[in-house]
């Protein structure tokens, strides 16, 4: 049985990929980073995360706590972080 479940927020998710100027707050943030990250290790495009993007942009806190789940997943799954890093637009640590 897999251990990973992710509850997907469609409605948070649709928002997002619709309205690319919304704002996130931190606690936005940490409840889509999973998705966020789970898609880059899939190979899958960000690109409508664009409100991921910049809140990680600016957002030392949940960059680092990104960082840290890209490493983590991308070792779960045997995936070359370095990719997952170039795909998020994010600085490997
Ligand atoms: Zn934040």
């Amino acid at each position: 049985m897999s251990a990973r479940q992710h509850s997907l927020d469609g409605n948070l998710t649709h928002r997002l990929a619709s309205d690319p100027g919304v704002w996130l707050s931190c606690d936005d943030c940490f409840r889509l980073l999973d998705i966020y990250v789970d898609a880059a290790i899939r190979g899958e495009t960000v690109e409508d995360f664009t409100a991921m993007a910049s809140h990680l942009e600016t957002c030392q806190a949940c960059r680092e706590e990104a960082q840290t789940l890209v490493q983590l997943s991308a070792a779960d799954s045997g995936v070359d972080e370095r990719s997952v890093f170039e795909r998020l637009g994010l600085r490997s640590v």
